[in-house]
């Protein structure tokens, strides 16, 4: 599980987040919504260790994230804009992370193979394992990205608005996709959005942020028909 206790964070004067507490079930996807500025990639970097807070911890599994050098926190990232290694195909991609361990912690070059294989089964992207980045359409690429987080084993999979550059058909079916896939793999993950169907659909329970606060968190139906602020009515009711 993830436990966000009471995280602090601020930018020079400002104050990106506020006191923000929230868990994560293993296996549970959670969905962080809330307008542009609420503070939701500023949260996911905390958890990943790409910021440090001024307040509050970070825990996973009950063990304090300061305690976790970055590669034992295992985190699995999906970014909007996609960073694949443009110069490496799509296997290469997907074996990066297990071919920088250290030796002592690196799989064979078989388990290897063998393992990228099973993720090019997994996103549906079967004999495209030559291809390069540029040859591959917006939406195969956030396929390998997730593939490459997966990659690892991740104990947190973080996904910062992966479709958020696509258009909405291809959205739309890598939403119902992604929905699948993690009914099928059970990954602990917090999903970044600001497009509330997305979330709605994809998660177990949304948290909505504003201004560097939670205003509720709750299952998608619970948060729709018992909106706990005005802030929440107001910004579910936007969309309709
Ligand atoms: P969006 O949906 O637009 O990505 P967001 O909810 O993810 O927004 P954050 O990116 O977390 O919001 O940013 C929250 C606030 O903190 C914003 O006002 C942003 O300008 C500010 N902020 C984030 N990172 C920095 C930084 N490195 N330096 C200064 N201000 C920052």
């Amino acid at each position: 599980a993830v436990t966000v206790e009471s995280i602090q964070k601020s930018f020079a004067n400002f104050a990106a987040l506020r006191g923000v507490s929230l868990d994560v079930q293993p296996g549970e996807l959670v969905a962080l919504l809330g307008p542009s500025g609420s503070g939701k990639t500023t949260l996911l970097r905390l958890v990943a260790g790409l910021e440090q807070a001024d307040g509050g911890r970070v825990l996973f599994d009950e063990t304090d994230t300061r305690q976790l050098s970055l590669r034992d926190r295992r985190i699995g990232f999906v970014f909007q804009h996609y960073a694949l290694f443009k110069h490496m195909n799509v296997a290469a991609n997907i074996a990066f992370g297990l071919k920088a361990r250290p030796r002592l912690e690196r799989p064979g070059n078989a388990e290897i193979d063998k393992r990228v294989s099973d993720l090019m089964e997994l996103v549906q992207l079967k004999g495209l394992e030559r291809r390069f980045p540029v040859q591959l359409s917006g939406g195969q690429r956030q396929r390998v990205a997730l593939a490459r987080a997966l990659a690892i084993e991740p104990r947190v999979l973080l996904l910062d608005e992966p479709f958020g550059a696509l258009d909405a058909k291809v959205r739309k079916d890598l939403r119902g996709w992604l929905r699948d896939l993690h009914r099928r793999t059970g990954h602990t993950t917090l999903f970044v959005t600001h497009d509330q169907e997305e979330a709605l659909e994809l998660a177990d329970r949304v948290a909505i942020l504003n201004e560097g606060r939670l205003e509720q968190v709750g299952s998608p139906d619970d948060v729709y028909d018992h909106p706990a602020t005005p802030f929440v009515c107001e910004f579910l009711g936007e969309a309709n």
